[in-house]
């Protein structure tokens, strides 16, 4: 079986996470989000984390070097030998490119919601910084107000979910991911979804979508549900 690499890109707040998550659950892969790991960097104030952290807290993306630089560290590891999802991450053509040359996509999935869906689902977003789970005050509450359920730590809004910096966010990856969508669709990796109705319909959908594209791929076929990749 030859590892199995997504890419889930898409606006903040469509629902990027939960979408990779399943993905990792489904092929038994880890699940890697850049805007997490340059949250740790920046908690953990290594080098990398403070070149990056007046970027992250602008809500502006940081440079490709950086954020390349951590990535590598994290797919070297013995843990993504198998694959990943990567979840915010190519975000500029530059990184889908240096994505292509290391470790190329199998699929490149592009998740849609209309803004006032995404507005939404921002609000009433919390995340727990200290083991990275993230809650939603209306739809998934933690049991206890204001508390992480998996580590009993106090749960913060994130700085860069602020409605201000949403915007410039929102604006920077239409104005950034077009080219990235321009050159995953002339690879004929791009898989288009409209994430806009509940996650509990549309991931048994996208699931589907991608197990026939990885079954597709060129002597390899999908790994059945469960089944280590
Ligand atoms: P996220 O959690 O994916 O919304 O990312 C939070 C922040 O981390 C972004 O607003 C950027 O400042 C930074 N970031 C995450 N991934 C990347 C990336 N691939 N390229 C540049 N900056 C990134």
């Amino acid at each position: 079986m030859s590892p199995i690499r997504v890419v889930v890109m898409g606006p903040p707040g469509v629902g990027k996470g939960t979408y990779a998550q399943a993905i990792a659950a489904r092929f038994r892969v880890p699940h890697i989000s850049t805007g997490e790991l340059l949250r740790r960097e920046i908690s953990a104030s290594t080098e990398l984390g403070l070149k990056a952290r007046s970027f992250v807290e602008r809500g502006v993306l940081v440079p490709d070097e950086i954020v390349n630089e951590v990535l590598c560290k994290h797919l070297s590891s013995e843990e993504c030998r198998s694959g990943y999802v990567l979840d915010g991450y190519p975000r500029t053509l530059a990184q889908a490119v240096f994505l292509e040359t290391i470790a190329p996509v199998d699929v490149a999935v592009l998740l849609e919601a209309p803004l006032e869906v995404i507005v939404e689902r921002i609000s009433g977003r919390l995340y727990c910084p200290s083991c990275g789970r993230v809650y939603h005050a209306r739809w998934r509450p933690p049991t206890v107000e204001g508390i992480c359920d998996s580590c009993g730590a106090p749960l913060v809004r994130r700085r860069d979910d602020d409605p201000s910096v949403v915007a410039t966010r929102f604006k920077q990856f239409y104005e950034a991911s077009s080219e990235v969508v321009k050159f995953y669709m002339r690879l004929g990796k791009l898989l288009v979804f409209d994430a806009s109705v509940d996650s509990s319909i549309g991931i048994p959908l996208l699931l589907k979508k991608i197990e026939e594209r990885l079954s597709a791929r060129p002597h390899t076929e999908a790994a059945r549900p469960g089944q280590a990749a």
